[in-house]
């Protein structure tokens, strides 16, 4: 066990959606941070430090477990803040550490005063908040989707988002491009959330393909949403808002990085 790369790694995550606002603290939180207090540093340096979508950050050197286990200083944050998105097998890995409580100190945490400042943005931005819900009728081939697009106009000026769209894929199959009703208007500042339910038909996706491509889709296939833009700021400039790529996280696959 002395090789880090036959190590099991533990929650070497990245999450995709925004944190919660407040640290979620229980059994599993406090069980990490006792277990990450009495981990031992190894004599090795990883080149660079892990940053969380919301800007916390993790110290350049990971950890190693008295259960043999490495991790990275984030795995506090990630199971405070971002609960949602850590996978099963890694809650369960976090259920066998001893049952010792601690609570962690805000920087343990990667409170919001412990993280990088975003560069101040004067523009309107997406993201997706929450998790996206996903439904599979293997029977059908169908996948339901169910997720809020939330459209931030982080600038000074009003913007007029006058045409959004959305296209559909999987893997590389693209289905066309359907326009939602748009006209929206936001003040500075002002948030709007649009709900959006697609189902994913693999039937749909087979049309026209050749044998290959088609035999090759499936319900498991790569799921994505591209959602396109169209508008302008009040002075006319237009919103500059690329595509938004919707899709569920993939497992960041750290073997590949020491
Ligand atoms: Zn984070």
């Amino acid at each position: 066990m002395s090789e880090p790369g036959l190590r099991r790694a533990m929650l070497f995550i990245q999450p995709t959606r925004l944190p919660t606002d407040e640290p979620l603290i229980d059994e599993l939180t406090m069980r990490m941070t006792s277990a990450l207090r009495q981990a031992s540093v190894p004599d090795y340096r990883f080149c660079g430090v892990h940053v969380c979508i919301c800007g916390a950050v993790s110290d350049s050197t990971n950890r190693f477990l008295a259960n043999g286990a490495v991790t990275n200083t984030l795995c506090v944050h990630y199971l405070a803040y971002h609960r949602a998105e850590v996978p099963a097998a890694e809650l369960d890995a976090v259920w066998q550490l001893p049952a010792i409580a601690d609570a962690p100190s805000p920087a343990e945490l990667g409170a919001p005063e412990y993280r990088l400042r975003p560069e101040p943005v004067n523009s309107i931005i997406w993201r997706v908040d929450g998790q996206i819900r996903e439904e599979v009728d293997e029977e059908k081939e169908i996948v339901r989707w169910r997720y809020e697009l939330v459209l931030d106009n982080r600038s000074s000026r009003a913007a007029c988002v006058r045409q959004a769209s959305f296209a559909l894929s999987l893997d590389a199959a693209y289905s066309a491009p359907e326009i939602v009703e748009a006209g929206w208007t936001l003040a500075p500042g002002e948030v709007r959330r649009v709900p959006h339910a697609p189902v994913f038909r693999v039937a749909e996706f087979l049309q026209g393909r050749s044998p290959q491509i088609a035999a090759s889709l499936s319900v498991a296939s790569h799921k994505a949403i591209t959602w396109e833009f169209g508008g302008t700021y009040a002075d006319g400039k237009p919103l500059g808002l690329g595509p938004a790529v919707v899709a569920l996280p993939t497992p960041y696959n750290w073997n590949q990085a020491i």
